[in-house]
């Protein structure tokens, strides 16, 4: 974690009291959940548990019913009342996704370049100089002007992380970035992830992956049916978890 932790740093996410409903299904009950600027937090609980709804109220790709939000300063409303809030939230906030999303008419570069030009505003030397050293950064600066249906899954969602972090975003969200991926590309993409977390970027992580988690997290929360069951450093949750839910939980996927 980084040094700002300790000093009396704006925290990055504060959602008070957040309820979400699909229909009748109420996915999201009463979650707190406060963020500090270079945080490392790891989301994991069963498939259907309500991980990626959380994650992606975030950046208010969902709408929730009740409670407050507050993302770097911006604070989004109850049933997306807050279009303003959402267009800077959106430049603010990288997302990668299980399935890595890329525009596949596009070349890497251009897949890295477009929202920084279209939306940023860079102009398209700056783009394409901040993209190579991206690219670089994740390890495939020579696949730049390939197409993603040429690149392997690993290699494909590297891209994705490039694309993300060419907006300078001050938050990461990642929903399983690895699960899509074969066996021998899980490690490439946690190594840029790593990395990441080295720099101080905050972030906040879905993943089955539980040696990661317990290696890069600060935090790690555990969530059953819509609600926060617990939460801890890595070790205290993962050695000794205090609820049962926890603990037949991590029986199953240690
Ligand atoms: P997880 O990521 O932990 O697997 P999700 O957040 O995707 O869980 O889903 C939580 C619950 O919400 C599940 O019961 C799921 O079926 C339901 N759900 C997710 N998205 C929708 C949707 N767009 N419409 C209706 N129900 C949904
Ligand atoms: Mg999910």
């Amino acid at each position: 974690m980084s040094e700002t932790m300790s000093n009396t740093t704006q925290p990055i996410v504060r959602m008070q009291q957040l309820n979400k409903h699909f229909g009748s299904l109420h996915v999201l009950n009463d979650i707190d959940l406060t963020i500090v600027p270079g945080e490392v937090v790891v989301i994991i609980g069963a498939s259907g548990s309500g991980k990626s709804t959380l994650i992606r109220c975030i950046n208010g790709l969902e709408e929730f019913q009740s409670g407050s939000l507050v993302v770097d300063s911006n604070e989004l409303l109850p049933h997306g009342k807050s279009t303003k809030a959402l267009q800077t939230i959106r430049t603010e906030v990288g997302m990668v996704f299980q399935q890595f999303n890329l525009f596949p008419h596009l070349s890497v570069i251009d897949n890295v370049t477009l929202a920084p030009m279209k939306v940023r505003g860079l102009s398209r030397d700056d783009a394409v100089s901040n993209a190579k050293r991206l690219l670089d950064r994740v390890g495939i600066a020579d696949q730049a002007d390939k197409y993603p249906s040429q690149l392997s899954g690993g290699q494909q969602q590297r891209v994705a992380l490039a694309r993300a972090l060419a907006m300078e975003p001050r938050l990461m969200l990642f929903d399983e970035p690895t699960s899509a991926l074969d066996p021998e590309m899980i490690g490439e993409v946690l190594d840029a992830m790593r990395e990441l977390a080295k720099e101080g970027m905050t972030m906040v992580i879905v993943t089955h992956e539980m040696g990661f988690a317990r290696e890069v997290a600060d935090r790690v929360i555990f969530i059953h049916k819509g609600e926060i069951t617990e939460q801890g450093h890595p070790e205290k949750l993962f050695d000794s978890p205090q609820h049962e839910r926890t603990q037949s939980f991590l029986a199953r996927v240690l």
